[in-house]
């Protein structure tokens, strides 16, 4: 016994231990090709170990012969479980196709074992490399040897080539777990390249099974210490499952393969969802569906309302794709959920609000319009009164001046009214009032005004008409009035007015002085009969 047999034993316990451990973890991608990974090498370090413990050269190399389905065994099995970890396969390998993996090494091994009737495999220069007993055996290789170590390279070649894939397509976390990979593959390569084209050896013997036997350890770590795989995927799940809102994953014909509870609690259900197409889901299916096949443009979020107790949410999707080089392939679509309900009502109130204050400014403003305008009439004619007077008459001087047009006044006063009210009672004088008005007013033209400024007087003012042309359309407002009587509650009523006319510039520039004149003029009417027109002497 031998130290090198000693370690070598120790490397064997120290896998089948790896193995064991493996095997009590939680399960990973490839775990069952990885297992045999171990046993492959277990066996490969157990024919080893026994080649070295063995003195005869006829011995060692029987235990050469022995290694050859472990040595075939390890690249096998270890292209099958990069393939299927890196590819996330978790179904174990089926009888067949484990059947069809172990046909290779089964293969290899006859061939060597047979090498004794055709020396294919390991030719008559095989002898041991010095005369000590148990001195390692130099082997002569033959052409099935070489056969065997093109498989045992291709497979190895497959490996690094899965691992760097993997590398080069992921990213982040993942991308430097596949480095590491990347790396560890790289080790029992460096052995092998030692082993042959430099000539190294451990103990006089091949390094490549010791490399192995570190390159399980290595991935053990790398996939059950690390345990990237499970972690994000879990925390990933923990995250959909705690989330407060719905999300839902459908395929390309609108089947629904994931939910969150969210998404169940709000439609209702417990089991028996998986693979119902969501316009058939309750609650929100029908309009969900409606919503997603209505033309988007994108730019804002699309609003699902359900009735009842009115919900709202805001809806997101996301097409779930998969690059390929022949293009890429939408496998569904991921759609969330945003519960907006207590925002989007609090935005409804807030336009109510807005929408009952914008109402209220406008009956205000309105009422306001309304007031201003009632401060300028009077109530009971709907005439201008004295208020307005002032700065309608200011206005039209400006204008005035600058057209060089004279402005016509005239007071106008109804003759006799206390009789009239005395005779036929004051709602028959309203009456006649209001019909008088209402005759001045319609014989206004576009820049004219009528005021009522005293009980039973008016203003009339004509921009632009001179003394010959007031008088004229004032006598013939004078003429009709006393021709026809006007219409009131008790009957028709016979009335006539005298007026007095004042001249802007000519009687005066301010209003207090064409008043006055215009008054004088009043007086003057009246005192020469009354029903007619007088203008300042
Ligand atoms: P004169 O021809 O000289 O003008 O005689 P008159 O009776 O019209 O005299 P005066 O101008 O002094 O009388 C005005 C009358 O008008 C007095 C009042 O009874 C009446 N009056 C004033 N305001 C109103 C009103 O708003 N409604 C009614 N019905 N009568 C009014
Ligand atoms: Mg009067
Ligand atoms: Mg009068």
């Amino acid at each position: 016994m031998s130290f090198p047999v000693l370690l070598t034993g120790a490397v064997c316990v120290g896998v089948v231990l790896l193995a064991r451990w493996v095997r009590r973890q939680r399960s990973f991608p490839g775990r069952d090709s990885f297992i045999l990974l171990h046993l492959g090498s277990l066996w490969w370090l157990a024919a080893a170990s026994l080649e070295m413990a063995a003195q005869a050269p006829t011995c060692k190399v029987f235990w050469a012969t022995m290694a050859w389905p472990g040595i075939i065994g390890v690249p096998t099995f270890w292209a099958v479980f990069l393939w299927q970890y890196v590819n996330s396969v978790r179904q174990p390998l089926p009888s067949r196709s484990l059947l069809g993996l172990t046909l290779v090494p089964l293969l290899v091994w006859l061939m060597a074992l047979s090498n004794p009737w055709h020396g294919l495999f390991y030719g008559t220069g095989t002898t041991p490399m010095s005369a000590e007993p148990g001195a390692p055996v130099r082997y002569d290789h033959g052409p099935l040897f070489h056969a065997a170590a093109v498989y045992v390279y291709l497979g190895m070649t497959f490996c690094l080539g899965v691992v760097i894939r993997a590398a080069v397509i992921s990213y982040g976390v993942h991308r430097r777990h596949y480095l590491a990979f990347v790396v560890v593959t790289l080790v029992p390569w460096a052995a092998n390249v030692s082993y042959v084209v430099f000539d190294r050896t451990l103990f006089g013997f091949d390094p490549t099974p010791f490399s192995f036997a570190f390159t399980l350890a290595a991935f053990a770590w790398l996939i059950v210490g690390v345990r990237l795989f499970d972690l994000l995927p879990v925390a990933r799940h923990l995250l959909l499952e705690e989330l407060l809102d719905p999300v839902l994953v459908v395929d390309p014909q609108w089947r629904v393969l994931e939910a969150n509870p969210a998404a169940l609690k709000l439609a209702g259900l417990r089991n028996g969802w998986q693979g119902r197409k969501l316009i058939d889901w309750p609650v929100f299916g029908a309009e969900l569906h409606a919503l997603l096949q209505t033309s988007w443009s994108g730019e804002q979020d699309r609003l699902l309302t359900l009735a009842g107790p009115a919900r709202y949410y805001e809806v997101r999707s996301r097409a779930i794709e998969r690059v390929t080089r022949s293009g890429t392939h939408v496998l569904g679509q991921m759609l969330y959920l945003r519960d907006v309900t207590q925002r989007h009502l609090g935005e409804l109130k807030l336009s109510e609000a807005l929408a009952t204050s914008e109402e209220r400014l406008r009956i205000i403003s309105s009422l306001h319009e309304r007031l201003q305008e009632q401060a300028l009439r009077d109530p009971l004619t709907g005439l201008y009164n004295r208020r307005y007077l002032d700065e309608f008459f200011s206005r039209e001087v400006a204008r005035a001046r600058r057209e060089r047009e004279p402005i016509a006044l005239a007071l106008i006063d109804l003759d006799h009214f206390k009789a009239l009210n005395d005779q036929h009672g004051h709602l028959i004088g309203d009456d006649v009032l209001r019909a008088v008005a209402r005759h001045l007013g319609e014989n206004l033209r576009g820049s004219d005004a009528v005021f009522r400024i005293g009980g039973e007087e008016f203003l009339l003012i004509l921009p632009g008409a001179d003394a010959d042309e007031a008088r004229r359309r004032l006598e013939t407002l004078c003429r009709e009035r006393a021709a026809t009587p006007v219409e009131t509650r008790g009957g028709p009523c016979g009335v006539t007015l005298s007026a007095g006319m004042a001249i802007w510039p000519d009687q005066g520039q301010a209003l207090d002085e064409l008043l006055h004149a215009a008054d004088a003029a009043l007086y003057r009417a009246k005192r020469e009969g009354r029903n007619r027109v007088c203008s300042p002497a």
